[in-house]
């Protein structure tokens, strides 16, 4: 009687709902996309010319970026909160959304992830305003293979903003990596000796079907099984405590003994479905119960249509209870959804 006892709407009283779905699964990490625009075009996720960006009126204000997040953690149950994109980093508002998110209570756990660009001049400030940490993707140490996986030379700002996030004391640091077979996937080892030398905690990313272009294969992408046999050449990998990942999505390595890890995401080939935990919201408003859904739900609509906290919180728990059991990608009829992942907020 479990899921009868979380349907949507039954609240547990004041502050005790639960973003729960029919699986038994509860959503308590939050992903805000702030901006569906970025300034790379990495070719696994955009088109050279880039997309057909969001209109300004039809994005989120800060105001309402906040107020759905004080929804999320003070009425729903989240406890983590991610700011994502698009680059976030090119949202004016962030420092500011970032401080009024600090000051909720319970205070959530604040990060970004982020190509890095532009961290050099904002790490200190958002710092400042309160973040805990950041993820920066970088899928390569060679600044040519770099221009040709994101079609722009912003290698050195990626490595400068790596910089200034230590600098200003983001912990941890992890790196995100997408290997892309005949680009960069010779460099899983020297990715992963550099990370260590810099502190840094690397996690590969299997490549998924969310590119804007649909140019996915899966025949083309490189496995977590690849990758792990790669590191294995130069390092020893044991696995880390029972292997038991909970709902982290990488699955984690000790590197030479430890206490350096690695992880790999294995999206594709080993998801992470029945742990999930995540609940989405796209930078016009939009909840998604999974990356890969079809489907959303229009919270913009109903902030702008004035309604209180609590029809928001009826239409947050319903998206998320229709939450299917899987992402659907080994099923003959998967369909890839129709925004890609730089609009979703990854
Ligand atoms: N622009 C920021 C960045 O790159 O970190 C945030 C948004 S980006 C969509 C979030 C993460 O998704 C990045 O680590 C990126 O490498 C990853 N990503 C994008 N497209 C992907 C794909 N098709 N498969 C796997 N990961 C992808
Ligand atoms: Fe931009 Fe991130 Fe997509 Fe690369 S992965 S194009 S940095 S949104």
């Amino acid at each position: 009687m479990e899921s009868e006892r979380n349907a949507p709407g039954r609240s547990r009283g004041e502050g005790g709902a639960v973003l729960t779905d029919t699986y038994g699964r509860v959503a308590t990490d939050l992903r805000v996309s702030l901006t569906d625009r970025c300034n790379l075009r990495c070719t696994y996720c955009m088109p050279e010319e880039g997309l057909q960006w969001l209109r300004g009126p039809d994005l989120l204000t800060d105001d309402e970026v906040v107020r759905l997040v004080r929804i999320a953690v003070t009425r729903l149950g989240v406890r983590e909160v991610r700011f994502t994109g698009g680059e976030p980093l090119l949202r004016p508002g962030l420092p500011g959304i970032v401080a009024r998110c600090a000051d909720l209570e319970p205070r959530p756990s604040l990060s970004l992830t982020t190509n890095g660009i532009g961290l050099r001049r904002t790490a200190g400030a958002l710092r400042e305003a309160g973040l805990d940490r950041v993820n920066v993707s970088l899928d390569t140490l060679r600044p040519e293979v770099f221009h040709a996986l994101t079609r722009r030379d912003r290698h050195q700002d990626v490595l400068d903003g790596l910089a200034a996030a230590r600098d200003a004391g983001l912990a941890p640091i992890k790196i995100n990596t997408v290997l892309m077979r005949g680009t960069n996937d010779d460099e899983a080892a020297d990715l992963l000796g550099w990370a260590l030398d810099e502190g840094y905690e690397l996690r590969f990313i299997e490549q998924m079907p969310l590119d804007a272009q649909h140019g996915w294969e899966r025949s083309d992408m490189v496995t977590a099984r690849e990758i792990l046999a790669a590191l294995r050449t130069r390092f020893t990998l044991s696995p880390e405590g029972d292997t038991e990942r909970g709902h982290a999505p990488a699955e984690r390595w000790l590197v030479d003994g430890g206490p350096a890890r690695v992880g790999v995401i294995a999206s594709v080939t080993r998801p992470f479905c029945r742990a999930c935990d995540r609940t989405r919201l796209t930078a016009d408003g939009q909840v998604r119960n999974c990356l890969f859904a079809q489907e959303e739900s229009d919270l913009r609509g109903v902030l702008r249509s004035d309604a209180g906290d609590e029809e928001v919180v009826r239409v947050w728990q319903a998206a998320m209870w229709g939450k299917k059991a899987g992402s659907g990608l080994d099923d003959p009829s998967f369909l890839q959804p129709g925004r890609p992942m730089s609009a979703i907020g990854g």
